[in-house]
């Protein structure tokens, strides 16, 4: 503003003078406030659609944070298919302090319905969801929701603001890593939650400033560059991803792709409905069992193996044992997790070179 930069400065200050006692300038130190945080706020506010942004230092911070909205006795009701960490903190951390956690089928609103108690304050789900890119019904659950006074919350991570609005569908509260699409370039971790309601927003600000888990000015700064190029980047990725998931849904040696823009997915038409575009990532499942994973994994030159997701550069993740670890056998089984289940995070690079990487390790 001052100078006429055209990037946000970093504010690498812990702290900020006062022209007198209870006079300060607007800023008082920066795990309250801090103009690079609040610039990637408004920023992330603006492009979902809401008033208010917070960001967290992690998206599970930023989880942690929609979470401590309920109470003890509390009841949430969430979908079936989620991030391994999401369901580690409701069952490790939430539900041993007091909250009453519920699973429904997360393409099936009539499910959460029915889930519904007295105490049901939060319907929580992600969609796409990780790792098996079902879709969510967001109108119809926030309808739900509204009925039973409940929040409807949407992890909107996989999709990006560029390609689905949960807030114009309805939603009350979405929530994203933005260590994946926002950030774009794999090289920093945050999180953030953006919703409208004062209430809401108050607690949730009040509890980021008393719990403390914020971003620093650099990282904030990271995902601000990130944002930039979101439209161009998301664009790429979606281009990519919809030409090997008709390349793999062709494989002999592929037995199951679940790619939402796909023709053949189950809920393709809801996506079509909702979402703008259907992003980069596709699951699949491999024929021969988890030895053929290996060798397939093995095999890869291009598609680095590693967690996460949503960076310029193509990943591949086994989620049974990366992920999704945090789910016993047994219950990875329940919800449709295979054993020859692979993930992969298409990246922006030449389709030509990601065709013959995955061709190459495929075997043929
Ligand atoms: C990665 C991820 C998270 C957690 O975010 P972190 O930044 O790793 O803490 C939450 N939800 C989804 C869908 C994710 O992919």
């Amino acid at each position: 503003m001052t100078t006429g930069a055209v990037t946000v400065p970093v504010y690498q200050t812990s702290t900020y003078q006062q022209d007198g006692i209870g006079k300060p300038r607007g800023y008082e130190y920066s795990r309250t406030g801090n103009p690079t945080r609040q610039a990637l706020e408004q920023a992330l506010a603006s492009l979902e659609g809401g008033r208010y942004g917070l960001a967290f230092a992690s998206g599970v911070a930023a989880t942690t944070a929609v979470f401590q909205l309920l109470r003890p006795g509390d009841q949430v009701v969430a979908g079936d298919d989620l991030y391994g960490g999401t369901y580690r903190l409701l069952e490790r951390v939430y539900r041993p302090w007091g909250l009453h956690v519920d699973y429904a089928d997360v393409t099936d609103p009539a499910a959460f319905a029915a889930s519904i108690k007295p105490n049901t304050r939060m319907i929580w789900i992600e969609t796409p969801t990780n790792p098996l890119l079902k879709i969510a019904d967001i109108a119809s659950l926030a309808t739900i929701a509204r009925k039973s006074k409940a929040l409807l919350v949407v992890d909107s991570t996989f999709a990006s603001p560029y390609f689905q609005r949960p807030l114009e569908l309805g939603a009350h509260i979405v929530v994203h890593s933005t260590t994946k699409y926002l950030g774009g370039h794999s090289d920093t971790i945050g999180g953030v939650v953006v919703l409208s309601e004062e209430e809401a927003y108050q607690q949730t600000k009040f509890y980021q400033n008393a719990a403390g888990a914020v971003p620093g000015p650099w990282d904030c700064w990271l995902i601000l560059r990130g944002i930039k190029t979101l439209a161009v980047r998301m664009r790429e990725h979606e281009r990519n991803a919809l030409h090997l998931a008709r390349l793999l849904e062709k494989h002999p040696k592929v037995e199951r792709v679940y790619y939402p823009g796909l023709e053949s997915h189950p809920q393709h038409k809801l996506a079509q409905r909702q979402m703008s575009g259907f992003s980069g990532m596709i699951s699949f499942e491999i024929a021969g069992g988890y030895p053929a994973v290996e060798q397939f994994v093995s095999r890869l030159k291009l598609f680095l193996l590693a967690e996460s997701l949503g960076g310029v550069e193509s990943l591949v993740c086994y989620p049974p044992k990366m992920t999704h670890s945090a789910l016993d056998p047994a219950e990875r089984k329940r919800r449709g997790i295979r054993d020859n289940l692979i993930r992969l995070s298409v990246g922006i690079e030449h389709i030509a070179d990601l065709e013959a990487d995955l061709l190459g390790a495929l075997g043929e």
